[in-house]
């Protein structure tokens, strides 16, 4: 199951659905809205609503467009069961074994998944699942502790079941079970924080970049950019380079940020701007305006630049706006 929700990560869910629709078995995004994008762009696949049912007149709606609901609460087993569909849905039922943001309890679970079975409005079994909160993490214990409570909670209930996002697929064989649901690493990106695991294979698909528009030669003291944060220590080049936060670069991205400028690091310097950054290429003798720069990409992990701006690399690429172009290569 490709988790293709926040516009696919931020790079386009029309583009990213159409490319992956021939080779996964269902998708999945956070809400109607979203799945309703993927039916507009011709996806035929089964789309799952990740983050449940918000309102009741939603079940109308998912069984027009053959979706799949998320049942996560015992009010939603209400709606459905008073609901008159012309076509039953699928339905996953959530279970709560540590995320603790949604999910029937453990102990719940044995009655929900009896009520679902029994209603006319739900397809066959529901599917059994759950949500790591730290699968990126081998040495932290909770996944065990998650996976021993999910597996004591379904004993002996029929349906297939599902746990791994995408650390759990890189890092927690015993997690994968019948459905695997990888978002992040589906765009090449690893979800790891503590890695032991080889993320190797995994290639970046969106690559961030844009050029140098103006260089110029500053003395020492001077300061470059908004609030003067950076000061010249020796006689500098600087470059400006046309991105800036409002093209999904992170404001907050510290001095000494890495970029490429012609494949050679340079740092940044200076505040961002919403269209603009500064680098300094005093040590890139050759740098000149109209030079090619990344940001972010295969050679340079979007995770690094985010660990410079205190975030993680999901938000950016997520963040990525819609004024920046998409240029499918
Ligand atoms: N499954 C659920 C229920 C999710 O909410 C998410 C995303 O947050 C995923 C899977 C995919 O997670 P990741 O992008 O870390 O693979």
């Amino acid at each position: 199951m490709a988790v293709v929700k926040a516009n696919a990560y931020g790079h386009g869910t029309e583009v990213i659905g159409r490319a992956l629709d021939q080779f996964v078995d269902a998708m999945a995004v956070a809400c109607l809205e979203e799945a309703l994008t993927l039916r507009q762009a011709g996806i035929t696949s089964p789309v799952l609503l990740l983050e449940g049912l918000f309102e009741e007149s939603e079940i109308q709606a998912a069984a027009e467009h053959g979706l799949w609901l998320t049942i996560d609460n015992e009010a939603q087993v209400r709606w459905l069961e008073k609901s008159r569909l012309s076509t039953p849905v699928k339905c996953w039922l959530k279970i709560d074994t540590g995320m603790h943001r949604l999910g029937v309890q453990p102990e719940n679970v044995a009655g929900v998944h009896r009520r679902l079975s029994a209603c006319d409005n739900v397809s066959g079994d529901p599917v059994l699942c759950t949500h790591f909160a730290s699968a990126d993490d081998v040495s932290s214990g909770q996944t065990l502790q998650q996976l021993e409570r999910f597996e004591q909670a379904t004993a002996g209930l029929p349906g297939s079941r599902s746990a791994a996002n995408s650390a759990g697929v890189l890092a927690w064989p015993k997690a994968h079970y019948d459905w695997i649901r990888p978002g992040y690493m589906l765009y090449g990106n690893s979800p790891m924080t503590v890695p032991h695991v080889n993320t190797d294979p995994l290639k970046p698909v969106m690559t961030l970049s844009s050029r140098v528009i103006s260089v110029r030669e500053i003395a020492i003291g001077e300061t470059v950019g908004y609030g003067a944060t950076w000061t010249a220590e020796r006689p500098s080049r600087i470059a400006t380079v046309a991105v800036g936060y409002g093209d999904g670069y992170p404001r907050l991205a510290r001095n000494g940020t890495p970029t490429l400028v012609n494949g050679q690091r340079a740092p940044l310097v200076g505040r961002v701007s919403m269209d603009m950054i500064t680098i300094d290429v005093t040590d890139l003798p050759a740098a000149r305006q109209g030079d090619a720069v990344t940001l972010w990409g295969p050679e340079l992990p979007v995770d690094e630049i985010a660990d410079c701006a205190g975030t993680i690399g999901y938000e950016l690429t997520t963040r990525m706006p819609m004024r920046t172009p998409r240029v499918l290569t």
